[in-house]
């Protein structure tokens, strides 16, 4: 058992494998990341504030997708 708090809306979970957010949050993530995936195909040099702008995902939950190495963004 490895108890957290999710990051995204604030559920103790019980954290298993990799994922650092509750699993209801995780499927959210899911949709943002196929979003922000399509982005980044059509906009490979944007970075992670531009993603942002362009894809109206909140900055934070897409440092998530980034911790969690599911969308890749160039370092600067
Ligand atoms: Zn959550």
């Amino acid at each position: 058992m490895n108890i957290q708090n999710c990051p995204l809306c604030g559920k103790i979970f019980d954290q298993r494998g990799f994922s650092r957010v509750c699993p209801s949050c995780t499927e959210a993530l899911r949709e943002d990341m196929k979003t922000v995936q399509a982005y980044m195909d059509a906009n490979p040099s944007a970075k992670i504030g531009e993603a942002a702008q362009g894809t109206g995902v909140d900055l934070g939950r897409l440092k998530i997708l980034a911790r969690q190495g599911w969308v890749s963004f160039p370092r600067n």
